[in-house]
């Protein structure tokens, strides 16, 4: 495999797009947003200059930088050879891009989902393809993350996950199979995490540091679930959890009101320099 279709250039499509180039694939990345093509092609270009700096490996295949192509139109994707999809996590937008992408690309086309929470098996039935559909949940940030959650949905074929397998080892990364409910494994534990620790804020509990620290401090993780929404993407954290609570019809996914009133604000977390946190 050497060419991939990217869609969606925002935290996540850029972040793969950039570790998809420095690992020798030619890639085509697609936004509706020609602001955030900008974007994604100044973090491609300081992700090299940077890896460059510090001696790191990427550029063992050479400028990558050159591999990734930046466009608005959707059919620039029809020769790539597996498509991932990374739009925003709200089922209007990617239940209109499917038929689409299924219309451009040939049959043998493998389209992998990078959702947090929507199933897997709906996204394929908005597909004539759906045995080559497949979840692909990368972590954030990208190039850093050696672990992939890969989700097989209900049609999903034993060859379709063998593909995304070999794409996910020749990224020097490890997939971790397991069968397609929404949330899967990771944002069905993570999103209430976060949810309830928001609600710790909103209550007066505590603050947004102490409640990290207890995390980090007395359990061990590498970061709070407050800093982890904010690199989530607070926006996202809301879609997230709201889609869960629609899946599942269970009022323990409700949204937490503070949540709710700092994506009204426009504090979407590292994204945007402000969230729990601050970032300048
Ligand atoms: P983001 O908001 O940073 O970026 C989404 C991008 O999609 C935007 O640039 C937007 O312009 C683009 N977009 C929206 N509709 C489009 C369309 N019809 N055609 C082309 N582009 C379109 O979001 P993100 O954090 O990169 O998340 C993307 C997906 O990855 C979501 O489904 C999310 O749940 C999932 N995800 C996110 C994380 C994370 O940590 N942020 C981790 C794993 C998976």
């Amino acid at each position: 495999m050497k060419s991939l279709g990217v869609i969606g250039a925002g935290v996540m499509g850029s972040g793969l797009a950039q570790d998809l180039a420095a690992h020798g694939f030619s890639v085509v990345l697609v936004d509706r947003s020609a602001e955030q093509l900008d974007r994604a092609a100044a973090e491609v270009l300081r992700y090299y200059r940077t890896g460059r700096l510090f001696g790191h490996d990427t550029e063992k295949y050479g400028d990558l930088t050159q591999r990734v192509t930046y466009t608005t139109d959707l059919a620039d994707v029809g020769a790539a050879e597996f498509i991932i999809e990374n739009i925003t996590e709200n089922w209007a937008l990617k239940s209109e891009i499917y038929p689409r992408l299924d219309r451009i690309c040939p049959p043998e086309t493998v389209f992998a989902a990078n959702t947090s929470c929507i199933p897997i098996t709906k996204i394929a039935a908005a597909t004539t393809r759906p045995d080559r559909v497949l979840g692909m949940h990368f972590m954030n940030p990208v190039p850093m993350k050696s672990t992939v959650e890969v989700i097989r949905g209900w049609h999903t074929s034993e060859s379709t996950i063998a593909t995304a397998q070999d794409l996910l080892a020749g990224l020097g990364k490890r997939g971790i199979v397991v069968n397609d409910m929404p949330g899967f494994v990771s944002n069905r534990v993570l999103m209430l995490m976060v949810n309830e620790a928001i609600f710790l804020v909103q209550d007066g509990v505590a603050g947004a540091a102490e409640v990290d620290e207890i995390f980090r401090s007395c359990f061990g993780h590498a970061s709070g679930p407050l800093e982890t929404a904010d690199l989530i993407g607070l926006d996202t954290i809301l879609y997230s959890i709201e889609g869960l609570q629609e899946f599942y019809g269970d009022s323990k996914y409700r949204p937490c009101p503070l949540l709710k009133k700092m994506v009204d604000a426009g504090l979407h977390g590292r994204k945007t320099g402000q969230g729990f946190f601050s970032y300048s």
